[in-house]
């Protein structure tokens, strides 16, 4: 996971990993098959909290800046020789 500045990107990081959290709780949890709605609920719960976090890091300068770092990473990784002929 990449560090990030912005104190909204990490509130929203942080929510939609207690959700997803949740949401595997609940679904691998005894109680999805008594209770499926709540398993439903909290996945709509986690789309909510990824949709959230998109839509911020779509006017977030600090995610916007960190992707295209991101990015700059791939292009300068070097390339691994990964089928070297004989
Ligand atoms: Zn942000």
């Amino acid at each position: 996971m990449k560090v990030m500045d912005c104190l909204e990107c990490k509130d929203l990081d942080r929510a939609l990993k207690l959700t997803i959290a949740s949401y595997m709780t609940a679904r691998s949890a005894a109680f999805y098959r008594v209770c499926t709605d709540i398993a439903a609920k909290k996945e709509v719960d986690m789309e909510r909290a990824k949709t959230a976090l998109q839509e911020h890091r779509l006017v977030c300068p600090l995610a916007i800046r960190t992707e295209l770092a991101d990015h700059a990473g791939d292009f300068c990784a070097p390339v691994a020789p990964a089928s070297k002929p004989d």
